[in-house]
């Protein structure tokens, strides 16, 4: 999954409306974000094989340190750690930065095929819902768009700008499902770390500076 991750960061405001919108989307992807650099790295390896899935060119063969079940868990775990000593979030604050790291991995296994291992490089799920393409596209939608919703209920402002950014990001992620395939593994990486940097800092332009929504 791409954009529908998210719909949970924009869901999340929900949860506890103190943390920024930026660091929801950091946490959604935080399994992407090191994956993109793991990959680069040659740690973590993925083929480009075109046809792959019907959606996608991606033979995600080996990806234990992110995209494992216990790997995600450890990482969420780390995400709380972080979020409630680093950035001295309340404990329910750190919560749901947790919950968003870890909601990846489950919106992940709705769509891969099974490259997901429950844990090192083994035991590998997926219910490869990336070969049932309409489907895996209105999902993503659904996601995103249910999530901004939600959003758009705690008294969010900027609604119109927001929902414009949401429709940049669909496009994108029509043009990832039908465009075509990655040149390379590490064209695929650079690109996807950088597309999270960019919707981060847009997300981040667009809340400003600590607008905290009053309590739902
Ligand atoms: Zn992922």
């Amino acid at each position: 999954m791409f954009v529908g991750h998210y719909g949970v960061s924009f869901a999340a405001k929900k949860g506890d409306a103190s943390v920024p919108l930026w660091v929801l989307f950091v946490a959604v992807q935080l399994l992407d974000f090191a994956w993109a650099p793991l990959v680069l790295l040659g740690v973590e390896k993925v083929r480009i094989v075109p046809g792959f899935t019907r959606t996608n060119a991606l033979d995600l063969y080996y990806m234990p340190y992110t995209h494992s079940l216990v790997a995600a868990v450890l990482w969420s775990a780390a995400a709380f750690a972080v979020y409630r000593l680093a950035a001295r979030g309340g404990n329910t604050a750190a919560l749901v930065v947790a919950a968003a790291v870890f909601s990846h991995w489950l919106l992940d296994l709705v769509v891969h095929v099974p490259d997901l291992p429950l844990y090192d490089d083994t035991a590998k799920v997926g219910l490869g819902l990336w070969n049932r393409p309409a489907a895996a596209l209105s999902l993503e939608a659904a996601a995103l768009f249910g999530g901004m919703w939600l959003y758009f209920r705690t008294g969010a402002a900027r609604r119109l700008a927001m929902a414009a950014f949401g429709i940049v990001m669909l496009a994108i992620q029509v043009y990832v499902f039908f465009g075509p395939p990655p040149a390379s593994d590490k064209s695929l990486a650079g690109t996807a770390l950088a597309a999270y940097v960019v919707f981060a800092v847009v997300v981040r332009l667009l809340e400003g500076p600590r607008r905290n929504a009053p309590a739902a």
